[in-house]
């Protein structure tokens, strides 16, 4: 059986429930408080918009805290690089010595929430143009606390449509017909977004970009840009790249050597060597080539969806092999 939990933890836990609310999560083990958990933002007088950080707090008590410290995690951070992680995390350590024998789960709370406000603008780069942001940068927050120069963003999503309406444009009316309508997406995670494209692209471009040296493209990065495109060939050539999916967030594109041959004659004599895929298939849907040999192994594999040019740029407009 547990331990008697101190009474102390009951009172400090009641203080916060009545203080954070539904904010705070408890979890139980055998019965007594175990984790308790709390997601915290800068104070900004609750304009969640002006929230660039967050992170969660996650305090393990230990059998006989407050006597003990307990176990302090930071969890999900947004907008906080490893810099400003390790020194909120010495604070905490700090904060646990001096508070040795007294409940201390507020204090944590308060302390993490100050450092959260006085730190709150992104810190890290912009994954767009990978300036940072500074003073003087207007700057828009995901629903998924991802960070960009609102100008880089507009410039992305217009970008995204732009390209992806070039892709559907090369697609037969049928399957026109059947694509999924564009959505935007955020360019961390993939995140489904809904931003005024037209909003956005009234921000001046970031302060840092004014200062910057202008772009060249030398022969270092040429060389790189060549590199790279040897890498992805080698890639869909060996197994694998990441594609568009016909719904959803992009799923893992399988390839295999065998989808850069043309379809061999069989020689079974059964007809439905040329039969496809059904058209629904999923891009990952079709994988191996070591799997049993059937009938329509020449055909497996191939992606007849909507997206087939996504996947196979070299080949635009290139349809199933086997098909009609
Ligand atoms: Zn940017
Ligand atoms: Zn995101």
């Amino acid at each position: 059986m547990s331990a008697k939990v101190d009474e102390r933890v009951y009172d400090e836990i009641e203080a916060l429930e009545a203080i954070l609310i539904e904010d705070l999560v408890v979890k139980h083990e055998d019965g007594v408080p175990k984790i308790i958990e709390t997601v915290i933002h800068p104070s900004t007088a609750d304009n969640i918009d002006q929230q660039f950080v967050c992170i969660t707090l996650e305090v393990r008590l230990t059998p006989d805290y407050p006597d003990s410290s307990p176990e302090v995690f930071l969890r999900n951070p947004r907008g906080l690089d490893d810099q400003l992680l390790s020194i909120i995390n010495t604070k905490i350590r700090e904060m646990l010595n001096i508070n040795l024998g007294n409940p201390v789960i507020f204090e944590l709370i308060e302390l993490v929430r100050e450092f959260l406000t006085q730190s709150n603008l992104p810190s890290g780069q912009c994954v767009i143009c990978l300036h940072g942001f500074t003073q003087g940068d207007v700057f828009i927050k995901t629903q998924c606390y991802h960070h960009f120069h609102s100008h880089c963003l507009s410039k992305h999503l217009i970008a995204g449509k732009k390209y992806y309406q070039e892709e559907l444009d090369k697609l037969p009316n049928w399957q026109q017909v059947q694509a999924p309508a564009y959505q935007q997406t955020c360019p961390v995670c993939r995140c489904l977004v809904a931003f005024d494209v037209e909003t956005l692209k009234k921000a001046p471009p970031p302060v840092d970009s004014l200062t910057a040296p202008p772009f060249h493209l030398t022969a270092e990065l040429k060389a790189l840009q060549q590199r790279m495109a040897d890498l992805l060939a080698r890639q869909v050539a060996r197994g694998g790249v990441v594609g568009m999916g016909d719904d959803g967030p992009p799923p893992l594109t399988i390839t295999t050597p065998s989808d850069n041959e043309e379809p061999k004659v069989s020689t079974s004599g059964t007809q439905d060597v040329k039969v496809e895929a059904a058209g629904g298939a999923r891009p990952g849907s079709s994988t191996s080539s070591d799997g049993p040999a059937s009938p329509a192994s020449p055909n497996r594999a191939s992606y007849k969806g909507p997206f087939r040019g996504f996947n196979r740029r070299g080949k635009p407009g290139r349809r199933g092999r086997g098909g009609r």
